[in-house]
């Protein structure tokens, strides 16, 4: 596989918006024809529309939301930093699923995926409550950092990973054996805490019985920079944000190319009306490319 195979004849990176100060957290909304995101620093969500080329804000008291993707039903699960809970935007309506474990509230939960099951799996670093240009200082109540699994059928909370040290983008492959996480924790290293990991790494957890993730192994450093949100295509392939470009990697961890992008990236997905275009939240702007696949979890 060569990255000229995954993108369109002639495929070449065009910015569509600017005017964020940090985009992150882009989900595809097909009855929209839009990709929604977020513009963390400035507290507000905007949506890109491919009907009118325009940018237009959504929300501009998004308490700080952060990654999102689409439950079953089409409706958006997102991260909030400021109310430290995963949440759900059906048109507007806003409601918190989950934010707390065992008695204490979530960090500030940054990226999340629903499985086929119905289950949401989702990370929760500390950003949100470090500073106040990502959310509400705070502590971390928990004194950790994990990645959860939550049922929205009982209201089952489970820390799936607990040995990332600052978990950020995930995703599953096309059939659900394998959860890849993103390590950011070179982004912030804490100075108090000198003997604490430092990495920029996706790590690979095999699934069992639908809900255990174990034998975590490095997947894939990722440099210059380090992974924040990533997709998986529908052959396993591993798209993933870093400092200065996509990088593009198999499922056995093999580099297969870099797509260079002028700012340094958060985030991306796969969107448009066929699925098949990738759009990319670099800082200040919104990208996006053609490609010949879709993403793993594409109906
Ligand atoms: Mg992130």
């Amino acid at each position: 596989m060569q990255l000229s195979d995954l993108l369109a004849d002639g495929a070449a990176l065009e910015k569509v918006a600017t005017g964020t100060i940090w985009a992150e957290g882009p989900v595809w909304l097909p009855e929209r024809r839009a990709v929604r995101y977020s513009d963390i620093p400035n507290n507000r969500i905007v949506e890109f529309s491919e009907e009118t080329g325009q940018l237009t804000v959504y929300n501009d008291e998004a308490e700080f939301t952060n990654g999102r993707t689409l439950d079953r039903d089409g409706a958006v699960i997102q991260c909030s930093h400021g109310r430290r809970a995963v949440e759900r935007d059906d048109d507007g309506t806003v409601k918190t699923l989950v934010d707390s474990w065992r008695g204490v509230r979530l960090n500030s939960p940054n990226d999340v995926v629903v499985k086929s099951d119905g289950t949401i799996w989702f990370t929760d670093p500390p950003y949100g409550i470090l500073r106040s240009v990502e959310g509400h200082p705070g502590i971390q109540e928990y004194r950790d950092s994990y990645v959860f699994r939550f049922d929205p059928t009982n209201g089952d909370i489970d820390p799936v990973v607990i040995d990332v040290e600052t978990p950020n983008g995930l995703a599953f492959s096309p059939n659900e054996d394998l959860l890849y996480v993103a390590d950011s924790s070179l982004a912030a290293p804490d100075p108090d805490k000198p003997a604490r990991y430092s990495g920029h790494a996706i790590h690979a957890y095999d699934i069992f019985d639908g809900r255990y993730a174990k034998n975590g192994r490095i997947f894939a450093e990722v440099s210059p920079g380090l992974p924040d949100g990533f997709r998986v295509d529908v052959d396993g392939n591993i798209w993933t944000s870093s400092q200065d470009a996509v990088q593009v990697f198999a499922p056995d961890g093999a580099l297969i190319g870099r797509i260079p992008v002028p700012e340094v990236i958060a985030n991306l997905c796969f969107g448009g009306s066929d699925g098949r275009t990738l759009y990319i939240t670099a800082s200040t702007s919104l990208y996006r490319i053609r490609t010949t696949t879709r993403d793993a979890t594409a109906r």
